[in-house]
């Protein structure tokens, strides 16, 4: 049996981010996640100021593809607007490699599949042994599976769904793009240019939505990478994938005895653009300090909009939610 005080269940940047602050408390975490990294990890790949702050990260200190918007262009169905404010791009499978060996932490490629309580302690796959157990697995966290599921369920109402591509592409626009609502979209599409010759281009929206209207995520797809063509864009010969997560929903029940729930394995993904990274930073930050210093776990307060415009923000989830037509 291998003993740790603490296991986190995912190298993503929840985990990693709770990692790197338990180390600096002087604990010793031990990371399990499946994959060997760097891995694939489907993301637009935009992280806010705020994001880098909690991370102290000066970008001059990134030393893989990292871009810089000075805003980001919305357009709402033929309305062009500049949401002004900083805003960077990198790219996940370079980024969560480099805050999971920041960290310091040991990382075992493991996939967890069982998970039980016995007296106080949690027993991973008859094999590893924890006082206290991070889940930052993601949507299908096994942590939240075993542990938060029925104290927590996840609002069917507030999954989405995705497809995209990040592909080598030396683009001559290099400014961030969202279309939001197009053809009835209840979501966005987007256009995000990366550093050192990548392009990410992707079709989001709420799963319900979706599935009440005519075109579902794989019509969208084909109607945006069409347009994005004809707007001289990009065109390219594609292979996107889909996944699908939750975006912030009730965060009641995210702590059971010594058990936590972190990142998009609570469902924190904002309500109006879908951001999951920030708060899967924040909720890691959070998950060490109430490990490392007895402080309340509570995920109340991570940022649940991206927009700080409060109208726009709110017109956006309405838009997600009910569909602007
Ligand atoms: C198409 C798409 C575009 C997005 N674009 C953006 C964006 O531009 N900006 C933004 O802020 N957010 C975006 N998001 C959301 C963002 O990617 C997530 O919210 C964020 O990655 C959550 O981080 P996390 O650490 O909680 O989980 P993850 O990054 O998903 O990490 C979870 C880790 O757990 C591991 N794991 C899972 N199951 C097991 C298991 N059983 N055993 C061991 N390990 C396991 C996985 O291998 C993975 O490494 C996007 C999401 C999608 C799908």
């Amino acid at each position: 049996m291998i003993e740790r005080d603490v296991i986190i269940v995912g190298g993503g940047p929840a985990g990693s981010t709770c990692a790197w602050k338990l180390k600096e408390a002087g604990h010793d975490p031990l990371i399990l996640d499946r994959e060997e990294f760097p891995r694939l990890k489907l993301c637009a790949g935009w992280v806010t100021k705020k994001a880098m702050r909690q991370l102290q990260l000066k970008p001059a200190d990134y030393p893989h593809s990292f871009l810089t918007y000075p805003e980001i262009h919305a357009h709402f169905k033929g309305l062009h607007v500049k949401i002004p404010g900083k805003q960077h791009s990198i790219r996940r499978c370079e980024f969560d490699e480099f805050l999971l060996k920041r960290s310091g932490a040991e990382v075992q490629r493991h996939e967890v599949k069982s998970i039980v309580r016995e007296d106080g302690r949690y027993i991973i796959d008859g094999r590893y042994r924890c006082t206290y157990l991070v889940g930052a697995g993601g949507t299908r966290c096994p942590v939240y599976r075993a542990l938060f599921r029925k104290a927590n369920p996840r609002a069917k109402i507030l999954q989405t769904a995705t497809r995209e591509e990040e592909f080598p592409h030396e683009w001559e626009n290099g400014q961030c793009h969202l279309w939001f609502f197009d053809k009835g979209l209840p979501g966005y599409a987007w256009y995000v240019p990366k550093a050192n010759g990548y392009l990410n281009v992707g079709v989001g929206g709420m799963a319900a939505g979706l599935a009440g209207s005519k075109y579902n995520i794989h019509d969208h797809w084909t109607y945006f990478t069409e347009k994005l063509a004809r707007k001289g864009f990009v065109a390219h010969d594609y292979q996107p994938k889909g996944f699908s997560y939750f975006v912030r929903g009730g965060v009641e029940t995210v702590r059971i005895g010594n058990a936590f729930i972190t990142g998009d394995s609570a469902g924190l993904a904002t309500k109006d653009l879908c951001e999951g990274i920030g708060p899967a930073i924040e909720s890691g930050l959070k998950a060490a300090a109430a490990i490392a210093e007895g402080a309340p776990y509570s995920l109340e307060d991570v940022t649940s909009r991206s927009i700080k415009y409060g109208f726009v923000s709110k017109l956006i989830e309405y838009g997600m939610m009910r569909g602007l037509r």
